[in-house]
């Protein structure tokens, strides 16, 4: 039994004082507040998030496709060319090394735990490696050496289109038939079970363009446990798509076919209409935002403020991994709908800040589209926990929700001293434990992928 102590912490109920935190196998087995000193004071304790949404081996483009294609308008060109040419270079090292990168990331940004919405499944050219699951077993490996929570998503992805059009020769690395997913779904929850007992194995479709329909109907029944995730109403190309090719725009179709309910988290979201919005959010399903990569890919905004009031379920992922802050990613999930609307304080109420409303629906939301038993300092919870340092100039004189405002909106992830994932003490002193090793590694790929780029 380990016991943590701090001079503030953020329990369920509120704000408490001088807190003591036992964690016991991973888990918190008691809380109490007002009780004497005793350790060090681990400063302002908070549950630490989920991050709901990553392609990890993306991180290593990151920087690499601000330049623009020949065509001013297609956003996507120099970002797709760089991606197919990157695909044909990833061996299951380079993803291994990546990822525990990205997690190492993820964790020093105060991110408890984090999603992999995993694709990258076989050899360039689309050959499957001999163990169906090398990939998933890599990000498995990877999570072994970070000490970060996984929830593990395998992605079902088939076709190029909602024509059923064959994938493109940057996509046949992802491609499997519903029945050769089924199988690798199955190799990658053993894999898993090399990781401590806090691991998840979720599914995923990845998008209505790339799944049959009659598999998008089923897929909640043909993976009855853990959580469900699919990217969805990302940019309005696919919008046009869904809408010429199966007549309803992608949240309705998705509404009327697919059962969504809370097992399921949808990424993005960003292309809604206001009754999308209501009818979406009454399904209980998180919408999965990741707005550094949706500022990054020009996707818009999400319609925050209306999904808010109606109660809908949030987390936040960092997706494309172009950037990794859990600050910066809350910071720009109000920002944006402040330019949008022309407001200030866009997401907070009269009882709760900015700040502290995100944080305490991204801290929900993650927990559940990660299946996750964590969001919040109590008994029986995973000991999922960030603090802050309270010493840091950017908190002088600051507590309570002024604190979290200040953090997120005056400071950044330095202030993040240290982070438990499930009680692995993972991130002291504001560095990973293991950075020295994971950092040379990742290094060591990027010179020779930037060798063959
Ligand atoms: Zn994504």
């Amino acid at each position: 039994m380990e016991k943590l102590w701090a001079s503030e912490a953020l329990l369920p109920n509120g704000w408490a004082r001088d807190v003591t935190v036992a964690v016991d196998a991973g888990r918190i087995a008691a809380v109490t507040a007002n009780t004497p000193r005793s350790g060090a004071d681990l400063g302002l304790l908070l549950p630490a998030p989920v991050n709901v949404h990553s392609h990890a081996f993306q991180r290593a483009m990151a920087g690499l496709t601000e330049r623009r294609g020949p065509d001013p308008r297609d956003s996507f060109w120099t970002w797709r060319q760089l991606m197919f040419r990157f695909l044909d270079r990833l061996t299951p090292d380079d993803v291994q090394a990546i990822t525990a990168f990205v997690q190492m990331e993820m964790l020093e940004a105060g991110y408890g735990a984090s999603v992999e919405f995993h694709y990258l499944h076989h050899q360039p050219g689309g050959v499957p490696y001999d163990d169906l699951a090398e990939m998933s077993g890599r990000i498995v490996a990877a999570a072994e050496q970070s000490g970060a929570g996984l929830c593990l998503v395998p992605v079902h992805y088939q076709y190029g289109g909602c024509d059923m059009r064959d994938l493109g020769p940057g996509q046949v690395r992802f491609g499997n038939d519903a029945a050769r997913f089924e199988q690798l779904h199955a190799a990658a929850g053993k894999a898993l079970r090399a990781l401590p007992a806090d691991h998840m194995l979720g599914a995923a479709p990845h998008s209505l363009r790339a799944v049959r329909r009659e598999d998008l109907g089923a897929f909640a029944s043909r993976y009855p446990h853990g959580p469900l995730h699919m990217h969805l109403a990302e940019q309005s190309p696919e919008v046009d798509e869904v809408q010429a090719s199966w007549g309803a725009r992608p949240v309705d179709w998705a509404l009327d076919h697919m059962g969504l309910d809370d097992r399921w988290c949808l990424i993005h979201c960003t292309q809604m209409t206001p009754n999308e919005t209501q009818s979406l959010a009454a399904t209980g399903a998180v919408a999965g935002l990741c707005p550094i990569t949706e500022s990054s890919l020009g996707d818009g905004i999400f319609d925050g403020v209306r999904w808010f009031d109606a109660g809908g379920a949030v987390a936040v992922g960092s997706d494309s991994n172009i950037r990794i802050s859990l600050s910066e990613e809350l910071r720009t999930l109000d920002y944006s709908q402040r330019l949008r609307d022309g407001t200030r304080a866009a997401l907070a109420t009269e009882q709760a800040s900015t700040a502290r409303r995100i944080l305490d629906a991204v801290l929900a939301g993650g927990a559940q589209a990660a299946g996750r038993d964590s969001g919040a300092i109590a008994v029986g919870q995973w000991a999922d926990l960030l603090a802050l340092d309270s010493g840091s100039i950017h908190l002088e004189g600051r507590s309570g929700d002024q604190a979290l405002d200040s953090w997120i909106f005056a400071g950044d992830d330095r202030l993040v001293r240290d982070v438990w994932s499930a009680g692995r003490h993972v991130v002291q002193n504001g560095a990973h434990i293991r950075r020295e090793a994971i950092v040379a590694a990742y290094r060591k790929v990027i010179k020779s992928l930037g060798d063959a780029l």
